[in-house]
């Protein structure tokens, strides 16, 4: 595996690979990577030629200094699974490469600004979107590769993609799980073993949902689904919400035939997300 530091340097790389049509793969990490950014490593060289994963942690998509500064950083550990898994690029750039001084970046993001992750991380997806688009550029790769774990970036990469054109094919990739059912996470190893099994509490919440919603109905299976979480001292939920898939708009009964449960909580003043798609049908 080849690690790269500068835009140039990546450019000149990839440049001769494209010529020879080679299909170039792009999946974007902000590293302390554990299996679920794995999963989509393998998919990317199942599809792709040469994989190119980023690892940059992005201080524009922060709203929060000291989650910043308390994200983790294993890069010795990143780099050794990137190579046991065959990846062919680390892009491994500094803040300095990737952002020049006083730069300003805004897009129409429409509603899922101002929606639930957008609502209670202000700015976030303005800096997803910022920090995506230089990827992009850099990259060109014909795929990108995302995770279902963050269900809203997804839609708000798509309308990225939409808005500026940009000629790539992304893959949302299922959400990784511990055999308990957490949604594995960077976050999670700043979590105590009592962390740990509290957490657990929000993938089983989603998972009532997901039982009850055709047996008892959307609310009394939501009813249900908050008492767990209440009975939990614990857990500080943000918001906990049953959405359509496509607006994120908030629904009481089932509509449609699939709908998207949608979680953020603090455990520990760890800012954990979940979600989990629901049949209606
Ligand atoms: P991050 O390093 O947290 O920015 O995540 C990089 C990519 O990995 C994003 O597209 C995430 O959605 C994806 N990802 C993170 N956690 C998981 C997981 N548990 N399962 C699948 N994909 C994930």
């Amino acid at each position: 595996m080849k690690t790269i530091r500068t835009k140039s340097a990546l450019k000149a790389y990839l440049q001769p690979l494209r010529d020879k049509n080679k299909t170039i793969g792009l999946v974007p990490t902000m590293g302390a990577l554990h299996p679920g950014h794995l999963s989509l490593l393998r998919n990317a060289k199942s599809r792709c030629d040469i994989v190119v994963c980023s690892i940059f942690v992005n201080p524009t998509q922060f709203n929060d200094a000291s989650d910043l500064e308390k994200y983790p950083r294993p890069i010795e550990q990143d780099t050794a699974l990137l190579e046991s898994i065959s990846c062919d690029v680390l892009f491994l750039p500094d803040v300095e490469e990737m952002y020049g001084e006083n730069e300003h970046w805004h897009i129409d993001l429409g509603s899922l600004e101002t929606m639930w992750e957008g609502a209670f991380r202000p700015g976030h997806f303005q800096g997803v979107t910022q920090v995506v688009y230089k990827l992009f550029q850099i990259v060109q790769p014909h795929y990108a590769f995302f995770g279902q774990k963050d269900f809203q970036q997804c839609m708000v990469v798509r309308r990225l993609v939409d808005i500026m054109q940009v000629p790539v094919r992304l893959v949302i990739c299922p959400i990784e799980r511990s055999r308990e059912g957490l949604a594995l996470s960077s976050r999670n190893v700043r979590l105590s073993d009592h962390g740990l099994r509290d957490a657990l509490d929000l993938s089983k919440a989603l998972r009532l949902v997901r039982h009850g919603a055709k047996e008892q109905g959307l609310s009394k299976s939501k009813l249900a689904a908050n008492a767990l979480l209440d009975e939990n001292p614990n857990i500080q939920v943000e918001y906990f919400a049953i959405c359509k898939p496509d607006t994120l708009l908030e629904v009481k009964e089932c509509e449609g035939e699939q709908l998207v449960a949608l979680i953020a909580a603090y455990i520990e003043g760890v800012r954990l997300i979940d979600n989990m798609l629901i049949d209606c049908q």
